[in-house]
């Protein structure tokens, strides 16, 4: 069984339908990419799956239990947690304080400071410190702690390498693979395509709100993904 089961989710703003009778399943443990250009939809169906965004239709199914009417907050009880694009910290306060917080609203469970320290080490050295003081990488390892805090089953992860220097990208990517070691399951929007084809074991690529291509990332070449990601015939060039 799956941990995450996605069925045909429609969501939109207004009268624009940006998410279009999407579906996939997330085994226990595995990592799945999404990718698409701007506009695609992948923000607005992380919001939905993560109850944010409200769904027109469509069922988000967790461990096999339909948490489509859940509302975000019980989401996360459940299991579900998101770290957004533009990781919102509260500016203020410490890093340590930003954690707790976050473990004030999740799921009993193995993750406690003690642990996201010991899964992020470049945390250690920041405890302390005003979150609004920090680097790009260092408020991205920091957005990952605190959705880490709420013990989630499966983390949702917006972009988390957007903005950030190579090293910095490396150092939250580096973050990502211990996690996954350890068994955690991710569902990633992810700009980069090699990138996202080295780590995750499967990839979806949406265009115009629908996914237009679904593979293991072993099974899918950089050209195939290229082609569906700007709506080409894949026999055709990649643009330029
Ligand atoms: P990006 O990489 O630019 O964040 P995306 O693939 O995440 O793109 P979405 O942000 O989900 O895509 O946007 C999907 C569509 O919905 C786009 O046409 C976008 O303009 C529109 N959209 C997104 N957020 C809103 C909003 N708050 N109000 C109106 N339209 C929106």
């Amino acid at each position: 069984m799956n941990l995450l089961d996605v069925e045909s989710l429609v969501a939109g703003h207004g009268l624009l339908t940006a998410v279009r009778h999407v579906s996939f399943g997330v085994a226990e443990g595995a990592a799945l990419a999404v990718v698409g250009a701007n506009g695609a939809g992948k923000t607005t169906l992380f919001r939905t799956i993560s109850g944010v965004h409200r769904a027109q239709s469509g069922r988000v199914l967790l461990a096999g239990d339909d948490v489509s009417a859940l509302s975000a907050p019980k989401r996360v009880a459940a299991g579900i947690a998101m770290v957004p694009e533009g990781r919102r910290l509260f500016g203020d306060m410490s890093v340590r304080e930003n954690l707790q917080v976050a473990g004030e609203h999740g799921r009993a469970g193995p993750w406690n400071l003690g642990r996201v320290v010991e899964a992020l080490p470049a945390l250690a050295p920041i405890m302390d410190r005003p979150a609004g003081v920090l680097s790009g990488g260092q408020r991205q390892a920091v957005a990952i702690g605190r959705a880490l805090m709420c013990n989630p089953s499966v983390l949702l992860l917006d972009e988390v390498s957007l903005g950030l220097s190579p090293i910095a990208g490396e150092g939250v990517y580096r973050s990502l693979s211990q996690l996954r070691d350890a068994g955690t399951t991710m569902v990633l929007v992810e700009q980069d395509l090699d990138r996202a084809l080295a780590f995750a074991d499967r990839i979806v690529c949406m265009l115009e709100g629908r996914i237009v291509l679904e593979g293991e990332s072993g099974a899918v070449t950089r050209a195939d993904v290229t082609a569906a990601y700007f709506g080409l015939d894949a026999t055709s060039e990649e643009p330029a």
